[in-house]
């Protein structure tokens, strides 16, 4: 069965059809990557299943249960765990207290969280970090960390609500080649071995064809192509939104396309 089913999604902003009757499917233990220009309508679709946005119609079957309608806090208690393209850990915390954070905010009162927590919820949070491979890190502020090890505790408190889905709209943005290919290999092994659903949207088309089973395609708000990389990747209709007919598929290029 389908963690995720997503069916005649749309969302229009003033004249701009941002996602146009978009249809598809995220299957548990399953990458699935979500590519396109920009302003393609790879965010707004995030935001529609993160609850952010309110989508003009269609359903969002998460787990059976169609989501569309509640609130950012609902669809995350429903089990959606996402990362952010800005870091959102704080960095005067450590890296354990920010995950202890993250644990505690499952109460019912989010500013609870203010409150003193050592030893709250801490040997919950190490696992966690130990499964991002950040426990020996535990205890250093996150200010000190390398952008790919906050990425990592991210990580870590994206999963705090164990997760059917986990949206990462980004996660990559701003690294070097070594450290994205890090994060999402250890994304990969964690999402088999949770049989969390994922979807996220990256540029770097290495880390596409290296670690997605599956991706889909939008232009201009319109699913156009979908299935395993390499018949995406073959795909006339691709070809032609990313370079032009005749052109052959390239990894800088399309690289550039969607930069
Ligand atoms: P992507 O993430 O693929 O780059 P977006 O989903 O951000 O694309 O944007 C899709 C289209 O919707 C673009 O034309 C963008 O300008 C427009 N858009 C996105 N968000 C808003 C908004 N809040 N208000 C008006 N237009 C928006
Ligand atoms: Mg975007």
């Amino acid at each position: 069965m389908s963690m995720l089913s997503v069916r005649h999604l749309s969302k229009r902003f003033a004249g701009v059809a941002a996602v146009s009757d978009v249809s598809f499917d995220v299957h548990a233990g399953e990458l699935l990557a979500l590519i396109g220009p920009n302003g393609a309508g790879k965010s707004t679709c995030f935001n529609m299943l993160n609850g952010q946005l309110r989508p003009d119609s269609g359903e969002i079957v998460l787990d059976g249960v169609n989501v569309v309608g509640r609130s950012p806090r609902q669809i995350w208690a429903h089990g959606v765990g996402r990362t952010f393209q800005i870091a959102a850990t704080f960095g005067s915390l450590t890296v354990l207290e920010n995950v202890q954070l993250a644990l505690h905010s499952h109460g019912s009162n989010v500013f609870d969280a203010w409150h003193p927590m050592s030893g709250t919820h801490a040997d919950e949070a190490l696992a966690l970090l130990a499964q991002v491979r950040m426990r020996e890190h535990a205890s250093r502020p996150c200010s000190e960390l390398s952008y790919g090890d906050v990425k990592r505790v991210e990580l870590a408190m994206a999963l705090s609500n164990r997760p059917k889905l986990l949206l990462m709209d980004e996660p990559t943005a701003g690294m070097g080649p070594t450290e994205r290919n890090e994060l999402i290999a250890l994304t990969k092994s964690l999402v088999v071995e949770q049989k969390i659903g994922a979807l996220f949207t990256e540029h770097s088309m290495d880390v596409v064809f290296g670690y997605a089973d599956r991706m889909i395609v939008l232009a201009r708000g319109k699913l156009i192509a979908a299935g395993d990389p390499q018949t995406v990747r073959a795909d006339p209709q691709v070809q032609e939104v990313y370079f032009g007919t005749g052109n052959t598929f390239s990894a800088d290029a399309i690289e550039e396309a969607t930069a």
